[in-house]
C-alpha cells in the first residue's frame, strides 16, 4: 500500500459505522492497517470487509469501551493482531436521554459518562502507555462534539462529557509532547449517522438552514481530517481542536 500512512496501524473505537467508519475509511485509503472496535460483532465484520477493499489489512475487536478492563484486554488483542498502534481515534460514544437538565437522573449521568468520558480515558491511557513503551511517539485523537463549545438543549450529560474530553486532550498533549505523542480533539457538527437519525424534521430543517454548507455532514467528510490528524508528518500539531461542522460554529 502507498500513501502517507503506509506501514502505520490506526485503531478506531466505534469504527464499525458512522463517523468512526468514515475515519477508518480515510486512513485505510491512505495506506494504514486499521483495527476497529465496537460491541456489535456483525457490524464489526461488515466494516472489516468494507475496509479491506482499500487493499490493506483490517481487523476488528469486540469491546465495550465503558468497561476499563475490557479496554485493556481489547488493546492487548489489537496489538496481537497488528504488532503496533501508531494512531488511536477515541470515537465511540453513547447518545444521552433527551430531557432537560433537572430531569436527568444520576443513572442518566452515569450511563453517558461511563462511555463518553470513562471510555475515552481508558482508551487514551492504553494508547499512551503503548506509545511510551515502544518509544516511537504516536497520535491520539479524541472525537468530541461542537457541544463541547456550546450548550446543547436537553442534552446536558452528553455536552458535559464532550467538554471534559477536550480538557483531557489538552492535558495529554502537555504531558506527552516531549515523548512525540500528539493529542488533538476533533469536533463534528451535525452529521447524518444512526446517532442523529431520529432528529425531528423541524430541527433538521433549522440546522440545515443555519449551517453555511447548507447540509448535514456525512461520515466521508471526516476521511481527509483523519489522515491529517494521524499523519506522523505533522509532528508539531498537538493540543489542538479541529472543527468539522460545515461552518456551523462560525455563524
Ligand atoms: P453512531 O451512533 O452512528 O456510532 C457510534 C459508534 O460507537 C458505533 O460504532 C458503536 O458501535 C460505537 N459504540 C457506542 N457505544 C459503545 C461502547 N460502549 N463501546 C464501544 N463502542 C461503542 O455515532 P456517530 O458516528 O454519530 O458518532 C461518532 C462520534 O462522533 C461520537 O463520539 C459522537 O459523540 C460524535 N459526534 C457525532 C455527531 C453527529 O451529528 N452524528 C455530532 C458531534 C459529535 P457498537 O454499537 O457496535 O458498539
Amino acid at each position: 500500500m502507498n500513501g502517507p500512512l503506509a506501514g502505520r496501524t490506526v485503531l478506531v473505537t466505534g469504527g464499525n459505522r458512522g463517523i468512526g467508519l468514515g475515519l477508518a475509511h480515510g486512513v485505510a485509503a491512505a495506506g494504514a492497517s486499521v483495527v476497529v472496535w465496537g460491541r456489535d460483532t456483525a457490524a464489526n465484520a461488515a466494516a472489516v470487509s468494507q475496509l479491506r477493499q482499500h487493499g490493506g489489512q483490517a481487523a476488528a475487536v469486540a469491546c465495550d469501551v465503558g468497561d476499563p478492563a475490557a479496554v485493556e484486554a481489547a488493546f492487548v488483542s489489537s496489538l496481537e493482531l497488528t504488532g503496533r498502534v501508531d494512531a488511536v481515534f477515541a470515537n465511540a460514544a453513547a447518545a444521552a436521554p433527551y430531557k432537560p437538565f433537572h430531569e436527568q437522573t444520576d443513572e442518566d449521568w452515569a450511563r453517558v459518562l461511563r462511555v463518553n468520558l470513562g471510555g475515552v480515558v481508558s482508551t487514551a491511557r492504553a494508547a499512551v502507555r503503548h506509545m511510551l513503551a515502544r518509544d516511537g511517539g504516536g497520535a491520539l485523537v479524541v472525537v468530541g462534539s461542537m457541544a463541547a463549545r456550546t450548550g446543547m438543549r436537553w442534552y446536558s450529560p452528553y455536552a458535559t462529557g464532550k467538554a471534559a474530553v477536550v480538557g483531557l486532550v489538552r492535558s495529554v498533549a502537555v504531558d506527552h509532547a516531549r515523548h512525540g505523542i500528539r493529542a488533538n480533539a476533533l469536533l463534528p457538527g451535525w452529521i447524518d449517522t444512526d446517532m442523529t437519525a431520529a432528529t425531528p424534521p423541524a430541527l433538521r430543517e433549522q440546522v440545515t438552514r443555519r449551517t453555511p454548507a447548507g447540509r448535514f455532514g456525512v461520515p466521508d467528510d471526516f476521511a481527509a481530517a483523519a489522515v491529517f490528524l494521524a499523519d506522523p508528518g505533522n509532528p508539531y500539531h498537538t493540543g489542538d481542536v479541529v472543527v468539522v461542522d460545515g461552518g456551523y460554529l462560525a455563524v
